[in-house]
């Protein structure tokens, strides 16, 4: 049972190579399985979300991150009578354009990009990657996704500007993005706040009575959890207080959407589109909850001088990385040469390194650009 304003399978504006339905698997459920054997999800395993594996092997990575994203992102729409199957394939996808070393190898390939006068987007990356890099079907080349969730990994997280991005204009720029898009750029924080937390103890960059002690929310619940557990341990009782904050701000976002959405007076995927603004948002009170968490994690975590070392070394292998290929681009390997005729050199290196996974990189750093000298990460 879909809700009139879910994006219905049967709705959708198709592929870009047109394809004859399968049997019993609708188009959403066929991407979704698409992204699931893509080379570029199974490369997820081995990126960094925030920390590196060297400090332990209960970090979330990219791929573990993708998959919660996507156990929420059902979980809410389900409850909200979206479309699953749409929001699963986006949850899925999400993060396949992202380079190595997490945030820091986003940053440092921009700057690098921006040498050249051009840029680099971990969406707009993901997009290329879908159409153009993934190389599994006869009859076209790319995954041939459908026109919606090739439209999600565009703008779930942000807006593009048709005049900046005219390349983008199909994916209709000035109107919003369908709900089961608006969802993940929510459930992408409210995985990634929670795991930071958790993954910040584990890593003994944070303690358990300082989030405790600094993060309102997370304050206010373990009073409860003292209340129901007064013997567990403190290790137990945090993790039954994260619990409950997920659980708060998933619920807050059904229920606060749902509202948002019944006042709007939408009732089809046309109107979520033609609306003034994205109807998917949590409500104030818990939004501000939401943005402590964040602001925590800023300045305890994401900045802490223990991931400094790591953010200096990503950088600076991505960055000698990026400066080797563009000196001799006949180290790179021969289907990316062949595309530089069509393309100029640096978006094509650009496009190289951000596909590596953490260990590929520095091992291709190991053998160009530093034979002697073992890089540490
Ligand atoms: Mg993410």
């Amino acid at each position: 049972m879909l809700a009139p304003y879910a994006l219905r399978a049967e709705e959708s504006r198709g592929r870009r190579y047109p394809e004859a339905g399968h049997a019993y698997r609708n188009d959403f459920q066929r991407d979704r399985d698409r992204v699931v054997y893509s080379r570029a999800f199974r490369r997820l395993e081995n990126k960094t979300q925030v920390f590196t594996r060297r400090h332990s092997d209960h970090f979330r990575n990219r791929l573990t991150h993708t998959i919660e994203v996507a156990q929420i992102s059902r979980t809410i729409a389900a409850e909200l009578q979206l479309n699953e199957d749409l929001v699963e394939a986006l949850a899925l996808v999400h993060d396949v354009g992202h380079p190595p070393f997490g945030h820091a190898g986003e940053r440092i390939l921009n700057v690098a990009m921006q040498e050249h006068g051009d840029q680099f987007d971990h969406n707009l990356h993901a997009l290329r990657t879908v159409e153009q890099f993934e190389q599994r079907y006869a009859d076209f080349p790319g995954l041939n996704l459908t026109f919606e969730v090739r439209e999600g990994i565009v703008k779930h997280s942000r807006d593009y500007d048709v005049q900046d991005f005219p390349q983008l204009a199909e994916y209709l720029l000035d109107q919003q993005p369908p709900l089961e898009a608006q969802l993940i750029d929510f459930t992408d924080e409210i995985a990634y706040s929670t795991a930071d937390l958790d993954d910040g103890v584990e890593a003994k960059i944070l303690t358990r009575e300082q989030v405790r002690r600094e993060v309102p929310v997370f304050a206010r619940l373990y009073e409860e959890v003292e209340r129901l557990y007064p013997t567990a341990t403190e290790k137990l009782k945090f993790n039954e207080t994260l619990k409950r904050v997920l659980d708060r701000l998933v619920s807050d976002l059904i229920v606060h959407t749902r509202n948002q959405v019944s006042q709007s007076g939408v009732g089809s995927v046309v109107d979520v589109r033609k609306f003034a603004h994205r109807l998917c948002s949590f409500s104030a009170g818990v939004d501000q909850e939401r943005r402590q968490i964040k602001d925590f994690l800023y300045q305890n975590v994401y900045f802490s001088p223990v991931l400094q070392r790591d953010k200096k070394q990503a950088e600076q292998v991505i960055a000698e990385m990026f400066a080797f290929f563009i000196k001799s681009p006949r180290e790179l390997p021969a289907s990316y040469q062949e595309k530089t005729r069509i393309e100029p050199l640096h978006r094509i290196v650009c496009d190289y390194v951000a596909g590596m996974t953490d260990s590929y990189i520095l091992e291709q750093h190991r053998r160009f650009c530093s034979p002697k000298k073992k890089v540490g990460l």
